[in-house]
């Protein structure tokens, strides 16, 4: 089966209390129904504006958050609902590289056992061969074995990151949920550790979910991409034809704000610009999410949700003009 990962109506909803002593419960729903696959060796981009939902959906699915209802099938089984105990395997196949290398390294630890951390958690390695693991993951990187004695705050962002990535290969994983790995790096960087990525997993057969919110920068390192607005999948197709031939309106409108580097063009390109901000999660609209900002709403855009439809070739979007 080339499918590594699939959730089929994955919702997370995040419990509040109304007010500082209220008894009534609130729900942020920051995944609400989303359904998709990722194929083996495959990246599958996730964009979206800061607070779609795109993040908490790669927590849910590696079981950082619990799901509030639907499937998580990774490799054949239903991991959706496993305890923590059957979870354990699971673990160690999925890892998980953060926005920002440095609060997620532990900065009392030499570098050397923050990678070690993780083979030792899962009891893979020991002693000599340990060492060697680690020396070994660190050239991978890019890293030199004798910064396995050092500390992250002796290293540049660009370099945690790589220490991040060195931790997230310790188990051998097969799938990695990267997460915004390069927004908060130097320009000069991006392409550096973007490239790294790329080399890594042809070597090691990697599947990936890249989230970002930079769409141009998914588009080359992405073989499908999906577009998430206010929690939930508006749009997934092939990459190019996602670039090419955007079909829903917000995919539509987050495409005509990357700038275009000729000048010439960009002068004819027609940027769409959206009214007002992302309605609040706590309260989305009715029917379609996207209808208080979309250029094309219509009267049953607020009243009936559309549904995700496959417009040809695999290429799904969820809007009523289609
Ligand atoms: Fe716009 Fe209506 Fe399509 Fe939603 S369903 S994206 S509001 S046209
Ligand atoms: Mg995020």
């Amino acid at each position: 089966d080339d499918i590594l990962l699939e959730v089929k109506n994955l919702k997370k909803y995040f419990p509040i209390r109304k007010g500082f002593f209220g008894k009534d419960i609130q729900y942020v729903k920051a995944v609400d129904d989303v359904s998709f696959y990722i194929k083996r060796g495959e990246t599958l981009g996730l964009v979206g504006e800061s607070g779609c939902g795109k993040s908490t959906t790669g927590r849910t699915l590696i079981r950082l958050y619990e799901p509030t209802d639907g499937e998580i099938i990774f490799d054949g089984a239903e991991i959706g609902m496993m305890s923590e105990k059957e979870m354990l395997p699971f673990r160690k196949k999925m890892q998980m590289i953060f926005q920002d290398p440095y609060a997620s390294l532990n900065t009392r630890m030499t570098v050397g056992d923050i990678i070690g951390e993780a083979l030792d958690i899962h009891k893979l390695a020991s002693g000599k061969e340990r060492t060697e693991i680690i020396h070994d993951l660190l050239s991978k990187v890019g890293l030199n074995p004798d910064h396995a004695i050092r500390y992250p705050h002796e290293f540049s962002g660009g370099q945690r990151q790589r220490i991040g990535i060195a931790r997230a290969l310790a188990v051998r994983p097969e799938f990695i949920i990267c997460d915004e790995p390069i927004s908060a790096l130097d320009v000069s960087i991006q392409a550096q550790v973007v490239n790294m990525l790329g080399d890594l997993q042809q070597e090691l057969g990697l599947t990936y979910l890249f989230i970002a919110h930079d769409l141009s920068m998914v588009r080359y390192i992405s073989d499908r991409v999906g577009v998430m607005y206010l929690g939930k999948l508006v749009e997934i197709a092939d990459s190019e034809e996602l670039y090419e031939k955007p079909a829903h309106p917000y995919t539509q409108a987050l495409l005509s704000a990357i700038p275009i580097p000729d000048p010439d063009i960009s002068k004819t390109k027609n940027r769409i610009l959206l009214e007002g901000d992302v309605p609040s999660p706590l309260n989305p609209p009715s029917g379609c999410r996207f209808c208080t900002r979309c250029p094309h709403a219509m009267k049953k855009c607020s009243e009936i949700e559309p549904q995700m439809k496959d417009i040809g070739g695999g290429h799904m979007a969820a809007c009523h003009l289609l």
